[in-house]
């Protein structure tokens, strides 16, 4: 039986599209194995939003060949679709996907192999059947959208993924009973830019907030968590949904720069103030709300003035992550012409300095919940520590002593104490659903 291989480089959409084309090849027959293994045909679905993402995609294209130099090596993904747009060689790649393309693959595959069709037999599967991609996981990524035109000066993602298109509601409402059914209890949705989701791009219907609101209706769904939300898209009746439990109070919202001049020229349309005011409003309507973050450095407009600027909003913003990410400048876009103003080593001490800072104000958001409890979904064993693992709704990373069977299901926690960002306590109540620090019933202890 031919023998295929999967990886995926950049963000949850790409994740997402890997795991529905790795499905695609079960179907078709193949038998799926580890990407290091020997395989006939490696799949790398790439990203070209960095110069880094770009160089390591293409690294991972030549690590496939050196564990079978006869194998096919295809190339989907936003790298693969900027060698196209350009017209530029990917070398040892023996296919190219184009992203549109990218979910009839195996199509395409075989079309261009013929000779890796001959052993296969296609195998159906029901709906309730998950692919392996899916197996033994406790949340589930949905891609509920697709592509942006933005054009934040600094992205080349409207190049590689122009198209705004929403997947029609009654398709994404069926993959998350199938979901459930699997034993899921949390879907988080994904998209390049999620808060456009809505009928003037090919929904049929709801907008993204009425698409929540017929999720949550879905029997054993347990959490729905938002994977990246620009702030223009965070409504009244998205905080009202966190408010109300429909959605797991923690957002994902890229700040990019704290800086207003730096903003101005990457072409987000919000100053430092309006983005700290609404972590304000937030926070006044979802207490216990966690935000998390992108921060950009080494912009070519980012003067050391402006880099203070910006750390200083980040210190102000006290976010309980923040990923922070050196500029590169990618062909096309309008910041490509402004070039790599700022040293290599330069970026290295502005990206530690924000790191930093994000660190302490994690520690200290994480902190805020000591002596509460926190639903925990528990993912597993720790390898290190041996504790159980997992995430609060509000995405803070938990772990306490409890049995193994704990595993994928909801605990209650009681947080004791934070150390390096990680809060350790004690369990409460196994397969729990309160949340309040009254109703403590503590059956193991550290
Ligand atoms: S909103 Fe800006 S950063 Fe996000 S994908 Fe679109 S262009 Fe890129």
């Amino acid at each position: 039986m031919p023998r295929a291989a999967f990886t995926t480089l950049g963000c949850k959409v790409n994740q997402y599209e890997t795991q529905r084309i790795l499905e695609s090849f079960e179907d078709a027959g193949f038998s799926v194995v580890p990407f290091d293994s020997p395989a006939d045909v490696y799949v790398v679905n790439t990203c070209s939003v960095t110069a880094v993402a770009e160089s390591k995609s293409r690294y991972t294209v030549r690590r496939a060949l050196r564990s079978n130099p006869k194998a096919k090596v295809v190339v989907t993904g936003c790298a693969a679709q900027m060698a196209l747009n350009e017209r530029r060689a990917f070398p040892e790649a023996h296919l190219l996907v184009p992203n549109p393309e990218k979910m009839r693959t195996v199509e395409h595959v075989l079309r261009a192999f013929p000779g890796l069709g001959a052993g296969l037999r296609p195998r159906p599967r029901s709906a309730k059947t998950p692919g392996s991609a899916w197996k033994g996981r406790t949340r589930a990524t949905i891609k509920i959208q697709e592509g942006c035109n933005v054009f934040c000066s600094y992205c080349s993602i409207p190049f590689t993924r122009p198209h705004m298109v929403s997947r029609p509601a009654a398709e994404i409402l069926g993959e998350v009973d199938r979901l459930v059914q699997m034993g899921y209890k949390e879907v988080v949705l994904s998209g390049v830019l999620i808060g456009a989701y809505g009928p003037d791009t090919g929904s049929g219907g709801p907008h993204f907030e009425d698409l929540i609101e017929l999720m949550a209706d879905t029997p054993g769904l347990e959490r729905i968590r938002i994977s990246s939300i620009e702030m223009r898209h965070v409504t009244f009746r998205l905080m009202n949904l966190m408010a109300s439990g429909l959605v797991v109070p923690h957002l994902h919202l890229p700040l990019q720069s704290g800086s207003d001049g730096v903003l101005r020229d990457m072409n987000r349309p919000y100053t430092s103030r309006e983005f700290l005011d609404l972590l304000d409003l937030l926070r006044a309507v979802v207490p216990d709300l966690l935000v998390t973050t992108d921060v950009m450095v080494g912009f070519p407009t980012e003067t050391p003035e402006r880099f203070e600027e910006s750390l200083r909003t980040v210190e102000q913003a006290s976010f309980l992550k923040a990923h922070v990410f050196r500029f590169s400048p990618r062909p096309g876009t309008k910041a490509d012409v402004w070039g790599d103003a700022v040293a290599a080593e330069e970026k290295q001490r502005r990206s530690q300095l924000l790191m930093e800072v994000a660190g302490r104000t994690g520690e200290a958001e994480a902190a805020r919940f000591l002596g509460r409890s926190l639903r925990v979904l528990v993912e597993g064993k720790c390898p290190k520590t041996g504790l159980m693992a997992g995430l609060s709704d509000n995405y803070l990373e938990v772990r306490f002593a409890g049995p193994a069977e704990l595993a994928r299901r909801v605990c209650t926690v009681a947080a004791m104490e934070v150390r390096d960002g990680v809060v350790y306590g004690e369990l409460a109540t196994p397969g729990g659903s309160s949340g309040s620090s009254d109703d403590l019933i503590r059956v193991a202890a550290l």
